[in-house]
């Protein structure tokens, strides 16, 4: 039995780790990819306090070091389901393993938005990428589209105009060019909330209704980052919900 499982290790996950092991309570984080979220695709982040400029493979490995050396232990599993016990804590379904904690903190944060199914049907078996910082170089001199109509979209069409021979920048609803070589997906993100549905609030979007204090609407569940209801989604207030949820969830297990 842990004391809190931290499901997500990203920046929100990992910080929450560092707080509730230096509190010296049992803490599991449950990560389904790969340590450091969503940012680690990022090369030049430069609103992180301390740090001028760092890539965020850098930067997840530092706050990875930090809550390891605390004690966070960190294990490579999917979460599948979350069951409340009869005790009021939960158990934790894995896709390998079961776990029971007495409180627990969502930080699964959020993904890319797929294509509409009809886009998905255009697209056939062509490839579709999410990020042209990381994929852009695999189609030098070749013919790509960008769909989205927010600023990321035109980021990344004006990325790709260095590198393609051609692009093409469409709306989310707009039919695939059949010309286009690779598809490059812009049109906003999700929470990965739906293992949580029905355990805790979401709102019409997704997204785990918590105000600052990061308390959810079942006790001892708490949530930390991109996967809560908030105006400014960034690496600091991450870390601040962490802290927020950490600190909250700390308090549950000593009123219990
Ligand atoms: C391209 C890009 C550039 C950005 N640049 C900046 C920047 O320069 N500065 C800045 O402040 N912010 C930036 N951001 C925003 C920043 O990355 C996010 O606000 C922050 O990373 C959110 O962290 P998080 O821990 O809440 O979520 P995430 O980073 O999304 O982490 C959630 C983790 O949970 C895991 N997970 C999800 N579901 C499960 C499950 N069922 N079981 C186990 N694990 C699960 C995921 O695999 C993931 O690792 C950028 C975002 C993007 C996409």
């Amino acid at each position: 039995m842990f004391d809190i499982i931290i499901i997500g290790a990203g920046i929100a996950g990992m910080t929450a780790g560092i707080y509730v092991a230096r509190a010296g309570k049992t803490v599991l984080i449950l990560e389904s990819k790969t340590h450091g979220g969503q940012i680690v695709n990022t090369l030049g982040i430069q609103n992180w306090p301390g740090e001028t400029e760092i890539s965020g493979v850098d930067l997840a490995q530092k706050i990875y070091r930090q809550a390891n050396n605390l004690g966070a232990k960190i294990l490579y599993e999917e979460v599948m389901s979350v069951d409340v016990r009869g005790d009021g804590g939960f158990l934790v379904k894995t896709d390998e393993n079961e776990y029971s904690c007495r409180a627990m903190i969502i930080a699964t944060g959020t993904v890319p938005r797929k294509l509409s199914e009809k886009q998905a049907a255009d697209a056939g078996e062509r490839p579709i990428s999410y990020c042209a910082t990381c994929d852009g170089a695999l189609y030098r001199g070749k013919t790509v589209v960008v769909v989205g109509s927010g600023n990321t979209a035109k980021h990344e069409t004006k990325y790709l105009e260095n590198i393609a021979s051609k692009v093409y920048h469409i709306h989310h609803d707009d039919p695939i060019p059949a010309d286009a070589e690779a598809i490059f997906v812009a049109i906003g993100r999700v929470p990965n909330t739906t293992v949580f549905d029905g355990l805790v609030e979401l709102d019409a979007d997704g997204y785990v209704v918590a105000g600052e204090d990061c308390k959810t609407s079942h006790p001892g569940v708490f949530v930390a980052g991109d996967c809560r209801t908030k105006q400014v989604r960034q690496l600091v207030t991450a870390a601040g919900d962490a802290a927020a949820a950490a600190a909250a969830a700390l308090a549950f297990l000593r009123e219990g």
